[in-house]
């Protein structure tokens, strides 16, 4: 394991700070066992807690900056995450002065609060060391400053999944999915950080990033296609966006930067899902028509996921859906399921938007999709996301990245 400014090994009978030392650092127990000791004049001292995975420790010195009220000794190998003043100090100068006030204030009366408990009820205390909101609010801390660490390090990578035709599996574009390259945890997939990272607004930087790196992947994965197949239509981009950053002007900067650099237009897509659109339709409506004057298309993601009124297809510039991958896993398992997607293509036809199916992962769902008239699709049965180098190699020839598609598939389990 090793040691990083985020991490702190420690082995059996090692001590991580003791009573009235100056505090600079919270801690989250990754793995191991800790036990906080209250050491008390000459009296023989008092373990309060024995803290387990999951358990916050040091959080109080980090907020009232006073000195530490016990000590910590690890009671076998144990790994910390570190929360270090630095990053609590920013996310506290960027709250509400008001709020920033009341935690101080509430840190000081559970100090006192504390000492006195400490005397008289020991258990109590470590009963409320234990809250687990507390736990849990400082953990996500902890992802979230490992979180800006690791978009400084570049550590983020977008991986590109082939969308093909299904008339000749051609390639008519990609989706860019990110993926965090971990250097202890190897590669992490975005359902276990893309919502922290919405909550602490951090998706707003990374989602300029991933516009940027999209633009330059496409130059690349155009520049492939010319040289094989010079006469297929140009390739197409599609982007990820959340609903927090609808309302980034800055994300419309680097989306306008992203067609300049690379002549763009029209190649460039982004994907939303439903809800995201619908819940903010006002301000969803002012970035998709600046994005559409900049030649940048709309497709709905998960289509049929959510639980949104269609109207939006008709107050927004849509110009596409993708049918939610659950409706293609229901098919040949459902018959009525056959006719829900059918009817959703043809919902699509009749708005002159184009139908993309997702999750397609066998011959019979490909060929099913294909005879309800959908006519381009993603999925597990084509090829996984891919990183820009083999996603360049599937455009050569599907069978070049094909070894390739099963690593990456197996990687992402
Ligand atoms: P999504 O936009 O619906 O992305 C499609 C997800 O389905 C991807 O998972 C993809 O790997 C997976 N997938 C593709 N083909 C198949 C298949 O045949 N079967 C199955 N079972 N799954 C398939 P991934 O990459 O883990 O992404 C999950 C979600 O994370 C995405 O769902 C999207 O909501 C979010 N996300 C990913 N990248 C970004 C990003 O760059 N920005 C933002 N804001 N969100 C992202
Ligand atoms: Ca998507
Ligand atoms: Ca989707």
């Amino acid at each position: 394991m090793l040691e990083s400014r985020f991490r702190r090994p420690l082995n059996e009978g090692d001590v991580l700070f003791r009573q009235g030392d100056v505090g600079d650092s919270a801690y989250v127990v990754e793995s191991g066992a800790v036990e906080v000791v209250l050491e008390a004049g000459p009296r023989p001292p008092q373990v309060l807690a024995r803290l387990g995975a999951g358990a916050v420790l040091g959080e109080l010195a980090l907020v009232d900056r006073q000195v530490r009220s016990a000590t910590v000794i690890a009671r076998e190998p144990t790994v910390l995450r570190v929360i270090t003043r630095e990053y609590l100090d920013a996310r506290m100068d960027a709250a509400d002065p008001m709020l920033r006030h009341l935690v101080h204030l509430l840190a000081d009366r559970f100090r006192n609060v504390v000492s006195r408990l400490a005397e008289v009820q020991p258990s109590v205390v470590a009963d409320a060391r234990d809250a687990a909101d507390r736990v849990s609010a400082l953990t996500e801390l902890a992802l979230q400053q490992e979180m800006e660490a690791a978009l400084e390090r570049g550590e983020f990578e977008l991986h590109y999944q082939p969308i093909v035709r299904l008339r000749d599996r051609s390639v008519a574009g990609f989706e860019a999915l990110i993926r965090w390259r971990h250097a202890e945890r190897g590669m992490i997939p975005p359902s276990l950080f893309i919502p922290a990272a919405e909550r602490s607004g951090l998706i707003v930087p990374m989602g300029r990033w991933i516009v940027q790196t999209a633009g330059a992947a496409l130059a690349e994965l155009d520049a492939v296609q010319r040289r094989g197949a010079p006469a297929r239509a140009p390739l197409f981009i599609s982007v990820n966006v959340s609903a927090r950053q609808l309302g980034d002007a800055a994300l419309i900067d680097a989306v306008a930067g992203a067609v300049a650099r690379a002549a763009l237009p029209h190649r460039l897509r982004l994907e939303i899902t439903e809800s995201a659109l619908f819940d903010n339709i006002d301000q969803a409506a002012e970035f998709l028509e600046r994005c559409r004057a900049l030649g940048v298309e709309l497709y709905v993601d998960d289509f049929g996921h959510g639980h949104s009124p269609l109207s939006y297809l008709y107050r927004l510039p849509v110009s596409g859906i993708k049918i939610d991958r659950g409706y293609i896993a229901d098919l040949g398992r459902y018959p009525a399921s056959a006719k829900v997607v059918g009817a959703m293509t043809g919902l699509a036809d009749a708005l002159d938007m184009s139908a993309i199916a997702e999750g397609i992962e066998t011959a019979q769902q490909c060929a099913m999709a294909r005879n309800l008239g959908l006519r381009l699709a993603q999925g597990f049965f084509f090829a996984p996301a891919y990183p820009l180098a083999q996603a360049m190699q599937y455009l050569e020839g599907p069978d070049r990245a094909g070894s390739w598609g099963r690593l990456a598939q197996a990687a992402e389990g």
